[in-house]
């Protein structure tokens, strides 16, 4: 891996859009889930305003999706007021794409899929109680349950509501995403530069993360902003600004 300082305008020159990670990359990481009146309410870091005006900088040079593990309502919330032409939203591990004021599925489900995602998240229910588990994050597909640390009886809910190892089970250091293995940032993002005519190659990803590395294949430039848990071409360390620091580089090197 190459250190971020070492990119150049010349590796910048074939690309035409960037792809971004949310959590750990363009915001603060971390989730805590607050009980207000008798409601639970999911607490998370906001974009600073450095982020939001470089990505709209940026937006004017490159095309821009953040694609998350995040629901799009969440994603809206946090991104809405920079959707454009120019700049789009994925949502629960790519699995839906926010274009042209809809959102749009990359990826239909097959019923089988379906049921036991729902066998999963009913056995889940079970593990709530035990110490450390925070409690699910609303998603329209995929599973994702909070928690302070790995819990052990979760794999054990997965492996026998999924006896055919359907599903990917992955722990992301603050949560566990569970969804179907044909699932991943790859497929959103094959999708879209289908949509808008882009090639892989013309395509830069900046992620931190296991959902991030099948985004990150046979793509122009990968980044990463851990290289402790995610190998791309060139490293940037500060996991939360990490992303800061890139794009104010790419703004630099475009000036
Ligand atoms: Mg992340």
């Amino acid at each position: 891996m190459k250190d971020l300082s070492l990119l150049t305008t010349a590796d910048l020159l074939p690309i035409k859009m960037i792809f971004f990670d949310a959590d750990g990359v363009t915001k603060r990481k971390g989730t805590d889930f607050e009980k207000i009146e008798g409601k639970w309410v999911m607490k998370t870091w906001g974009l600073t305003e450095v982020m939001k005006s470089g990505l709209e900088k940026l937006r004017q040079y490159y095309i821009v999706c953040i694609t998350s593990g995040r629901s799009m309502s969440y994603l809206l919330d946090v991104y809405g007021t920079l959707v454009s032409n120019r700049f789009y939203l994925q949502s629960e591990i790519g699995m839906f794409c926010y274009k042209d004021g809809k959102n749009c599925n990359t990826c239909d489900l097959t019923s089988e899929e379906i049921s036991v995602l729902g066998e999963i998240k009913l056995g889940l229910k079970k593990v709530l109680a035990i110490e450390g588990v925070k409690g699910f994050e609303p998603k329209e597909r995929i599973i994702t349950l909070h928690c302070r640390h790995e819990i052990p009886e979760v794999l054990a809910v997965v492996a026998e509501a999924d006896p055919r190892g359907l599903m990917h089970c992955w722990w992301n250091g603050e949560a566990y995403d569970i969804l179907p293995k044909r699932v991943d940032k790859g497929v959103g993002e094959k999708w879209l530069c289908q949509s808008l005519g882009i090639k892989l190659s013309e395509v830069m990803v900046v992620g931190n993360g296991i959902n991030d590395q099948e985004q990150g294949q046979k793509v122009g430039i990968s980044v990463t902003t851990d290289p402790d848990h995610l190998v791309a071409d060139f490293e940037v360390r500060g996991e939360e600004r990490g992303g800061d620091a890139l794009v104010q580089q790419i703004l630099h090197l475009r000036a």
